[in-house]
Parts: structure tokens; C-alpha cells; sequence
């Protein structure tokens, strides 16, 4: 069997390694990949990102089914021009999309179907911003509508920090067409977590629970980034939250899509906050597995994922279970010099250490450059070790961690410390 994941990131790496971990797997291709799954025996490169041209691809080299990491080509209707043409493809379609495409669509949609989230408006008008920022007080939340890549959220302390992002977002136009238009939203306080699930269209396969770090730096302190390292499970998480999450926000948003004529296919990624008094709430959805939490819930997965993803496009996810690994991955990730604002390319990494039972580095911005692994991008490494308790698993992370360098590497070392806390 052929398989390909669409995609070029940590996440995608992780997919395509546990993918190939399949018996029946003849071969697994990642478009485009990266300087990891070039390396990789079990895995080939297409350096393919026009979605026709993958549809075409996967026609011609009769791939049985294709898995889509990011937001882009689903919002860009990947799964609607596979499915025209017969192609099985796990993901969603780009009206179920919205669901992250668009945080006006998402806010609405939670309101209209009683999921719980924060107190919101949506605005155009740059005047109407800014007196409804007077009128609600900071600390305050302002959201760029559209895909920012993470970068579009803006968490305001102050009133003038608040209005320089409405300023930014609706006067400067620093987003282009995904700031035209704003969400802001009210600010709320506790722990964050990210609950994943995937659908078929009917039936509902909860994944283990995990946690995202979000700020560059140690402490939770520094800029926002894409994600600085995320371990699983979550320990929040209990199994009485887990039902909770699922009766309140999972069930609630597959039913309120069908209701409202859209049927969703693939990863559900809920972001929540969960309050002092342990209610969670829905800060945004993702419509795809997270980066870089697919790591470690990949490495934790014993399950084939194979026999996973075909029962995903055929609608029977009931009928599988999903086993995991008890031990906790905690997993590092590296970046570049000058990340998240200008990261420097170029940089020549050495000692990344062979995968054993304990530890594995999946890649994001790497290339092979004759022979040569180069930074490409800002997320270059993750790191992810397992253990039995959260500060076994860190150990496993950071003894590989510290074999790895090249010029100008970032990266935390507190990953897993909500952890550690529970
Ligand atoms: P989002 O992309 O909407 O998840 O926002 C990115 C990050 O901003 C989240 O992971 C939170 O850390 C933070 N954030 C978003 N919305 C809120 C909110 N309403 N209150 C507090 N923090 C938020």
C-alpha cells in the first residue's frame, strides 16, 4: 500500500515515520517533505505543492490514501478536488475548514450551538474596534479572522497595547485579507490544553491529550511562536474532563456542523482553557492534528496508523481502538537563530543522535544539502523523549537535545513543567 502525507513540517515527519512503521506499507510520500523524511529509507520526497498536480500524482502512482498535515491546502479545498475525483484523503472539506479558516465562523458557530468560549464581536470598522476596546478594558484578546500562521492573535494587557493591534490588524493592514476583518474577544484566564480528535463523518476516535508551550522562552516568558515543545498526556486532563470536553465541546461542534448542512472529516483539534474552577472553555479550533503535538502523541501511538487512517476514510472508526504507549513524550523543539520574527537560514546541524526506544528528533525546517543538513525555516528539530513520569521523559529529551547544535539554536528547557506541577 502507497500512502501519501501532504505537508513539510515536525508534524508531518512524525505522520509519515509512524505511517511507515506499518507492515503494509510499501511506500510513504511526503509533499514536499523535508531535509528528515529525505534521510529517511522508508520514506520519498515529491516536490509537489499545486494541488492538482498532487491529485495527478497520486492517480498516476495509485496511492490508496493521502492525510493532510496543514491548514493551507485545506482551506484551499484539498479534500473537495481529491473526493471529485474518486481519490480517498483524510482531512476536511473547505466549508468544514472554516472551523479554523475563519474565527468569525468559529465564534459564531460555538454561539449558535451553546459551546462554551469566550464573549465576543466581530468588526471591519476600525472606530467601533477601538470604542469597543474602551468600553471591555484590558486585558483583551484581538484575532485576525483569517490564517496568520499562528501569529495572528494578539494578547493585549494594556488598552494601548489593544488598540495598536486593532490598528495594526485593521489600519495597516499587517495580515492582508485574513486582518481584514477582527474578532476580539474577552481574555480568560487558567491552563491550556489541546484535545484532539478525528472523525469520519459520524463516528468520534478521541487521541491522548497533550500541551503546547507557546512562548519562545523559559517561564512562558518572550513572543508568541508556533509552539516551543509539547508533551503527552496532559494530566488536566483527568478522565472526568476528558467526558466533560467531550459532552461540552467535541460532540456538541461534529452535531452542530452536520445540523448546520456540513459533514466533518478529519483531525478536530479543540484549544481549551481550562478555569481555576476546572470549566473548559474553547479559545479556537484547528481543523488538523497540531505542531508540535503530533510528535509526541505520535511517538506514544502503538496502534497501526495505517489500519487507523483507512478506517477514518471509510467511515468506521468505530470498530478500531487506539492503543497507547503509558510512558509520557515530552517533546523539544529547536529553532533557528532570530525566531519567531527573522530566522536565519543556512546554519549547518550536527549530532543528531540515532533513534532508540527512548528518544526520536523529528525535522521541520531542515534541508539536505549535498549531504550537508542545513536550517531551512524557523522550527528546525524536535526532540521528543519517553519516560515514566514527566521528568524521566524530559531527561530522554534533553540528553539528545544536548548532542545536537548548530549556530544560533533556540530552544526551552522547561517543556513539560505544567507537567511536573500536576
Ligand atoms: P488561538 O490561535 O486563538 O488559539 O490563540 C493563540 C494563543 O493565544 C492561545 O494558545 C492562547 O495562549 C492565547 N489566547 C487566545 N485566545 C485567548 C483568550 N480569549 N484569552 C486568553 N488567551 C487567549
Amino acid at each position: 500500500m502507497k500512502i501519501l502525507v501532504v505537508g513539510s513540517g515536525g508534524r508531518e515527519h512524525a505522520l509519515a515515520w509512524k505511517l511507515a512503521q506499518s507492515e503494509r506499507i510499501q511506500m510513504v510520500y511526503v509533499a514536499p517533505g523535508n531535509g528528515g523524511t529525505a534521510r529517511d529509507a522508508r520514506l520519498v520526497n515529491v516536490n509537489i505543492t499545486d494541488l492538482l498536480e498532487l491529485a495527478n500524482f497520486v492517480e498516476s502512482e495509485g496511492i490508496s490514501l493521502t492525510v493532510v498535515g496543514p491548514e493551507t491546502p485545506l482551506a484551499g479545498g484539498i479534500v473537495n478536488l481529491f473526493r471529485a475525483r474518486g481519490l480517498k484523503v483524510f482531512g476536511p472539506t473547505r466549508e468544514a475548514a472554516q472551523l479554523e479558516s475563519s474565527k468569525d465562523f468559529a465564534k459564531a458557530f460555538m454561539h449558535r450551538h451553546g459551546i462554551p468560549t469566550a464573549k465576543y464581536q466581530t468588526f471591519s470598522d476600525v472606530a467601533q474596534a477601538h470604542a469597543y476596546i474602551d468600553a471591555n478594558g484590558a486585558p483583551i484578546v484581538i484575532k485576525a479572522d483569517g490564517l496568520a500562521a499562528g501569529k495572528g492573535v494578539v494578547v493585549a494587557l494594556s488598552l494601548e497595547e489593544a488598540h495598536r493591534a486593532v490598528d495594526d490588524m485593521l489600519a495597516d493592514n499587517r495580515f492582508g485579507d485574513a486582518g481584514a476583518r477582527i474578532v476580539i474577544e474577552e481574555f480568560l484566564a487558567g491552563e491550556e490544553a489541546s484535545f484532539i480528535v478525528m472523525c469520519d463523518g459520524k463516528n468520534i476516535l478521541p487521541l491522548a491529550t497533550s500541551q503546547d508551550h507557546k512562548r519562545l522562552k523559559d517561564n512562558d516568558e518572550g513572543p508568541n511562536t508556533g509552539g516551543m515543545g509539547a508533551y503527552s498526556p496532559a494530566p488536566i486532563v483527568t478522565p472526568a474532563m476528558h467526558a466533560r470536553v467531550m459532552r461540552e465541546i467535541i460532540n456538541p461542534t461534529i452535531a452542530g456542523m452536520a445540523k448546520d448542512g456540513i459533514v466533518f472529516t478529519g483531525f478536530l483539534y479543540a484549544g481549551l482553557m481550562i478555569d481555576a474552577a476546572g470549566n473548559p472553555r474553547t479559545l479556537e479550533f484547528n481543523c488538523r492534528m497540531g505542531d508540535p503535538e503530533t510528535q509526541p502523541i505520535m511517538s506514544r501511538l502503538k496502534t497501526d496508523l495505517v489500519a487507523v487512517m483507512e478506517h477514518a476514510v471509510n467511515g468506521t472508526l468505530d470498530q478500531i481502538e487506539l492503543e497507547w504507549d503509558r510512558r509520557t513524550a515530552v517533546g523539544v523543539v529547536l529553532a533557528a537563530e532570530g525566531y519567531p520574527d527573522t530566522p536565519q537560514k543556512g546554519a549547518v546541524i550536527e549530532g543528531i543522535p540515532a533513534e532508540t526506544p527512548e528518544s526520536v528528533t523529528f525535522h521541520a525546517g531542515t534541508a539536505d544539502v549535498n549531504g550537508q543538513l542545513q536550517v531551512t525555516g524557523g522550527r528546525v528539530l524536535c526532540v521528543v523523549g519517553l519516560g515514566d513520569s514527566v521528568k524521566l521523559a524530559q531527561k530522554q529529551a534533553y540528553e539528545a537535545v544536548d548532542q545536537i547544535s548548530f549556530a544560533g539554536m533556540q530552544c526551552r528547557r522547561d517543556i513539560g513543567w505544567r507537567g511536573l506541577k500536576h
